[in-house]
This record gives C-alpha cells, structure tokens and sequence, in this order.
C-alpha cells in the first residue's frame, strides 16, 4: 500500500522502535519500481521509492518536467502499492535531492497534491514524505526552505513528513548545526520531521576506497541523543552514500537509529551490468530473422532478465538492513492502531 504523509511517519518511528533500516532506492524505471517492489514483498520488508531530480525529469516520468514526472511516479506506485499483490508491502514515496529554481514548484505539487483524474472522477496524488537537497544552501536558506514548505502544507490543510539534511558529503555534521537547523524547524512546526540526514562520513557515489573507515555507529548515537534533546522525540537518521559501506557497518548503522538507508550509484550499476549482459549474450537474437527476435527485443526480454539477478540483491540488502518481516508487523500496528482510532 503506498502510504500517506502521516503512515510513513509512523512507519519511521516503527522501524526506529524495532531497530531496522528501510530501503529507499532511487528506482528510475517502471521496471526498476516493479523490481523493487517486488523484492519488498519477498523480503516482507517495507520499501522506500525516491526521486531525485534526474530521475522526475528523466526520460521515462517528466521528460524534462519535473512535475509530470512526479504525478507520473505517483500514478504507477499508486496502481502497483495498491494492487492485490503488493497491499501487504507499506510504500513510501519519497522527493529526494530537489534543488535548483523549481524546487518550490516541485515541492508544493508534491506536499499540496496534483490534480489527477478520469472520466468524471478527480484525485490528488501527494508525496509520502519530502526532503530537499540543502548541499548548495547556507543554514539560514535551508531553514528558511522547509519552514515554507511546512506552510505550504498547512495552507492546504494537509499533512507534510519532512526529512531534514545538511550538506552531507565527506563531512561530520557538527553538533551545533543540527541544533540550529532541527531545532529552528521544531520550534514553529513541531513534529513535521521524521528523519535528519547529517553528514556521517560518507559519500554519494562510487567514493569510498576504504569502506568508509571515518564511518562510526557513535556518531549515528551522538545524532539520535541529540535529537532526543532537542525535540523529545525519536527521530531517524537517512544515510546518504550507503554504496561502499560494508554490509556489518550498515547492520550496525540500522541497530542504532538509521532508519533510511539511500541506495542509488550501486543499484544503477546491477542493473547496467545485467543489461550488459543481456545485449551481449543475446546478439544473435537480435537479428531479425531470428525466431526469438521479438521476445528478445520487446522491454519484457531485457527487463525479466535484469529482474532475474537485481531482485535478489535488493531481497539481500533489506535482510542487511534487518527489514525482514518488518512490512506484515507494521501493517497489523497501522490496523490496530485505525480499530484504536
Ligand atoms: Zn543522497
């Protein structure tokens, strides 16, 4: 089921309370989504899509609009979440790394919901949860930012589920700008984050040579203690940059109050390797005098053999995350919780 603002962040805290990382993968095909989602319900594990602005911009969702292409995202993801064999896996829709001149106008079609229809019926499509990429922004602009994106919401009488960073790469976050960015957020809209995304130590892309070796659990601790301190709260920690990161260091990160793990340049990379393959292996179907030409040239031939090795490593990497299991345990809370009212 795709989730509202307001389940994933009760979805958050779930994975907070029972110590898990969710998988948030910048999926940038319908094929890649399906993959993910389908990996999700094998693992019974709940499932983050994001959107980076390459991806809503991107050839198969805006082709250079973003906003289409979030409404696009949100059409499919809804269809699929929604579908009797993916009810059981909780979806989060997630607008992540919008920067640049439209990011306003992304983000208010994403929190306030795109008018969508058919026939005679109407529907809004809204983001699960939203962040913004804070990397070319001073402090007071990145505050200044999801302040108005909190108003936003409230203008509209909707919900909004933020995830806050500062600029992440290469960088410990230090604690006095965390105490200045989340607590500046929480003293005017309290409650609106559900995840804090600091600079840990790593890195977007294929960076790391050493595992990350500057990485520590201690400073995931330091980050949940302070957040504690400022807000009262639980919050989680998204990690960026997870590629590279030995699979024990992200066990441990999940254990200790990562709740978001992004997964992006290495899930690219199983899938380019796979098509790699595939082209090669496959050369001599692609003639056309060859009986299993159309098979092998329609999307389904290259798309079920990418499937073939990417979900399993999706499977593998939520277990990774100990989100195993987790998608039925969360849904039974989200019922109990709807029967308490
Ligand atoms: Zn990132």
């Amino acid at each position: 089921m795709l989730l509202s603002p307001t389940q994933a962040r009760q979805l958050l805290l779930h994975a907070f309370e029972q110590r898990y990382a969710i998988l948030a993968i910048n999926a940038d095909s319908h094929a890649a989504v399906t993959d993910c989602l389908e990996a999700a319900r094998q693992a019974d594990a709940p499932v983050i899509i994001e959107t980076s602005l390459w991806q809503i911009k991107g050839h198969s969702y805006g082709l250079g609009d973003p906003v289409l292409g979030v409404a696009r995202y949100l059409a499919d993801l809804m269809v699929l979440a929604n579908s009797e064999r993916y009810r059981q896996v909780p979806v989060v829709y997630h607008t992540d790394h919008i920067k640049g001149p439209e990011t306003m106008r992304i983000l208010q079609a994403a929190i306030q919901g795109i008018p969508a229809g058919l026939h005679e019926q109407s529907l809004k499509l809204f983001a699960s949860t939203v962040s913004l990429d804070a990397s070319d922004m001073s402090e007071e602009e990145n505050i200044d930012t999801v302040l108005k994106l909190c108003q936003l919401a409230e203008a509209a009488g909707v919900d909004v589920t933020l995830e806050m960073e500062s600029a992440v790469d290469d960088r410990i976050t230090p604690a006095e700008e965390t105490e200045k960015l989340i607590g500046s957020v929480e003293a005017l809209y309290p409650g609106k984050i559900a995840l804090w995304a600091p600079g840990v130590g790593t890195q977007h892309g294929f960076t790391s040579d050493d595992g990350y070796s500057g990485f520590q659990t201690k400073t995931i601790e330091d980050n949940i203690q302070l957040l504690q301190k400022i807000t009262g709260r639980n919050i989680g920690i998204a990690l960026h940059g997870s590629t590279g990161l030995p699979n024990e260091k992200l066990q441990a990160a999940s254990q200790c109050g990562v709740t978001k793990v992004n997964w992006s340049s290495e899930s690219l990379y199983l899938r380019n390797t796979a098509a790699q393959a595939y082209f090669r292996d496959n050369a001599a179907k692609f003639e056309r005098q060859h009986k299993e030409w159309k098979n092998s040239v329609m999307d389904n031939g290259l798309s079920a053999h990418i499937a073939q090795s990417y979900v399993p490593k999706v499977v593998e990497r939520m277990h990774t995350l100990g989100a195993e299991g987790q998608a039925s345990q969360f849904i039974a809370s989200l019922e109990l919780m709807e029967t308490l009212g």
